[in-house]
């Protein structure tokens, strides 16, 4: 007998676990078939509704239901973490609770991993259901971050996807502070297939990621996995002293061939502003690196466990 997890990241769901879990046990009997056991972990981001009570009761009528209850709200990038370092499965799945991603696929993942895949990883192809302007920014970021990092980050990448022990060893090996999942995946590498799929709306309640939230995220995405704006920088720094040093001469030759007094406050004005403006700006670029390599050493803990509730073991 084998075993399959399904990691399930929950915030606020209560709404969601029970039409998860029936959604997804419809996928029982083909895992049945083919030699495998589900179990199903349930990690509670420091909800403050009752999606733990729910799960709970979810675990007294079925034995394959896990929970790990978190102190407080840790972020999905956490949720991830823990759930993929207290599976115990010969497979792990990632799967939202709002059943964005379509239990249904499961079947077909699992039939590529019999082929001999490590991984299988799905992309929405519509951004159907979400707004214009999140879309718009959306889009820009992955070209962005394409460009500028080696890692390749897929555009409409969810993190529903589906890994051998195997990867999720090579994920866990990836202990750092400041989690970037899309960026992780693609770090590891490893024979991935790619399922494409029409985007789903979330089921019941709202989306947990304001625009903001999903902004802080991507900077984190772009410094988690690129050096560039580092070199931008150094770039910028470069072409101002050029440019500084062809006024300097510009100046001394004017001066010297027609002995022109050096006027013009406003234009001084204006380019000390700029070049004050630009080293601002470098400076919060070493910042933003700065303060991640500061999280990074602290080695605070990923995430904190308040309570924790064991599914059945399965004989291996
Ligand atoms: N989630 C989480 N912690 C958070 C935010 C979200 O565990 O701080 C979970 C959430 O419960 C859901 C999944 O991550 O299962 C995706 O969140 P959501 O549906 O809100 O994001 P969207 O699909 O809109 O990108
Ligand atoms: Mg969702």
């Amino acid at each position: 007998m084998k075993q399959l997890s399904v990691i399930v990241p929950c915030y606020n769901e209560e709404e969601n676990v029970r039409d998860f879990y029936d959604e997804l046990c419809k996928n029982t009997d083909f895992f049945r078939k083919k030699q495998i056991e589900l179990e199903i972990l349930y990690v509670d981001d420091g909800s403050n509704d009752k999606t733990a009570f729910e799960v709970k009761k979810l675990h007294e009528e079925d034995e394959r239901v896990r929970l790990i209850s978190f102190s407080r709200n840790f972020g999905k990038e956490a949720a991830i973490y823990a759930g993929l370092q207290k599976c115990r499965g010969d497979f792990a799945v990632l799967m939202d609770a709002d059943l964005q991603d379509p239990p249904s696929l499961l079947p077909k993942m699992y039939e590529y991993i019999e082929q001999g895949y490590d991984s299988v990883a799905t992309r929405r192809v519509t951004r159907k259901g979400e707004p214009p302007v999140r879309s718009f920014f959306a889009r820009m970021f992955y070209r962005l971050m394409n460009k500028i990092s080696k890692t390749e980050i897929v555009d409409g990448a969810r993190d529903y996807r589906l890994m051998t022990r195997q990867v999720v060893d090579a994920i866990l090996a990836m202990a750092e502070y400041n989690r970037f999942t899309k960026g992780i995946f693609g770090w590891v590498g490893y024979q991935t297939k790619w399922l494409e799929y029409e985007n789903v709306e979330r089921r019941k309640g709202e989306t947990k990621w304001s625009f903001w939230k999903l902004f802080l995220y991507s900077i984190e995405g772009i410094i988690a996995f690129s050096t560039v704006p580092l070199t931008i920088a150094s770039v910028m720094g470069v072409l101002f002293c050029v440019f500084a040093f062809g006024m300097i001469v510009v100046t001394i030759v004017r001066k010297l061939a027609f002995g022109d007094p050096t006027s013009g406050w406003p234009s001084l004005v204006c380019i000390i502003m700029l070049v004050s403006g630009v080293q601002l700006f470098c400076l919060g670029i070493l910042g933003q690196y700065l303060s991640k390599t500061y999280m990074e050493v602290k080695r605070r803990p990923i995430y904190l466990v308040r309570e924790e509730i064991e599914g059945k073991e399965i004989e291996k």
